[in-house]
C-alpha cells in the first residue's frame, strides 16, 4: 500500500480545470517531486491533500484512510505537515514560538490545565521544548531562536517554515517550492536537509519545485503536470528528457 494515493482527482474553479483526472502514488520513504510550469496545478494538489479544497471527483487516501472524509483541521493529526509557497508564519512571534505552534497536534492537556500550570502541563511543555530544540539544532536556527519573524531575512523565514512543519514530527511532509527565492548556498543547505529528513528522520517528502537541479539531486520520483493533468512520471532523468515535458517547459 502506498502512503499517499490520489485516484482520478479532478478539481474545477468555475470553468477552469485546475486538476484534471490526476492519479499518483507516493511510497513511504520516497522524496517525490511535482514539477510543471506556473499555473500547472501543483499548489492546488497540495491544497487538495490538505483538504482546503474538495475535488469534484476522485479519492485521496493517506495510509489507507479516506482523507476526503476528514476536515481540514484533522489533516495534521494524520501526520501530514506542509509549508506554503508564500510563507505563512506568525510575523510578530519569535522563531521559537512559531516552532511551538508546530507541536499543536501533540498537545494533550486542555486549556484549563494549562492556565492552572498543573505538573502534567509542565511535563508536557518540557517535551514540546525538547522537540523544538532538536529542530532548531538540526536547521542551525540557534542564532534566531528569540528573533521575531518580521525582522528576519527571507531565506531564514523559509527555514523556520520548514522547522514548524518538522516540529510536528510528520510522516509526510509537503514542501511547496522549498528553494524558491533562496541563494545558491541556501539551496544547497535545503538539499542536505531534505536528504537528512528522509534518511535520518524517516519522513516521506512530497515537494513542488522549479529548480530541476535540486529535484535531480534529492528526488527519487518526479511527476510533471501541465494544465492540471499528468504529462509524464518517472525518475528525474526520465521526466527531464521526456519530449512532452520539454515542450511544456519551452512553451512551444
Ligand atoms: P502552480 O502551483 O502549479 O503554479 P496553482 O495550483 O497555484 O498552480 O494554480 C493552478 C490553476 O488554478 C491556475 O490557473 C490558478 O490561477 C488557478 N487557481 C488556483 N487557486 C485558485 C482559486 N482559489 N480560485 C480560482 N483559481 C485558482
Ligand atoms: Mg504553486
Amino acid at each position: 500500500m502506498s502512503l499517499l494515493e490520489l485516484d482520478s482527482v479532478t478539481l474545477k474553479f468555475g470553468g477552469l480545470t485546475a486538476v484534471n483526472d490526476l492519479s499518483m502514488s507516493v511510497e513511504e520513504g520516497q522524496v517525490f517531486a511535482l514539477v510543471g510550469p506556473n499555473g500547472a496545478g501543483k499548489s492546488t494538489v497540495f491544497n487538495l491533500i490538505s483538504r482546503f479544497y474538495t475535488p469534484v471527483t476522485g479519492s485521496i487516501r493517506f495510509d489507507g484512510k479516506d482523507v476526503l472524509k476528514m476536515a481540514p483541521h484533522e489533516v495534521p493529526n494524520l501526520g501530514i505537515a506542509r509549508t506554503f509557497q508564500n510563507i505563512e508564519l506568525f510575523h510578530q512571534a519569535t522563531v521559537l514560538q512559531n516552532l511551538l505552534v508546530g507541536r499543536h497536534r501533540h498537545r494533550k492537556t486542555n486549556m484549563i490545565a494549562q492556565m492552572l500550570h498543573l505538573p502534567s502541563v509542565r511535563a508536557e511543555e518540557r517535551e514540546h521544548r525538547h522537540a523544538v530544540e532538536e529542530v532548531i539544532d538540526f536547521l542551525d536556527l540557534q542564532p534566531y531562536r528569540n528573533s521575531r519573524i518580521a525582522g528576519l531575512p527571507y531565506g531564514v523565514r523559509k527555514v523556520v517554515e520548514l522547522g514548524r512543519a518538522l516540529a510536528s514530527k510528520p510522516r509526510l511532509l509537503l514542501l511547496d517550492e522549498p528553494a524558491s527565492g533562496l541563494s545558491v548556498e541556501e539551496t544547497q543547505n535545503m538539499r542536505w536537509w531534505i536528504d537528512d529528513i528522509r534518511r535520518h528522520m524517516g519522513i516521506t517528502v512530497l515537494m513542488v519545485e522549479h529548480d530541476m537541479g535540486l529535484v535531480g539531486k534529492v528526488c527519487d520520483r518526479v511527476l510533471a503536470l501541465a494544465d492540471g493533468a499528468k504529462l509524464a512520471e518517472g525518475t528525474p532523468a526520465e521526466v527531464q528528457s521526456h519530449p512532452k515535458v520539454i515542450e511544456a517547459y519551452l512553451g512551444t
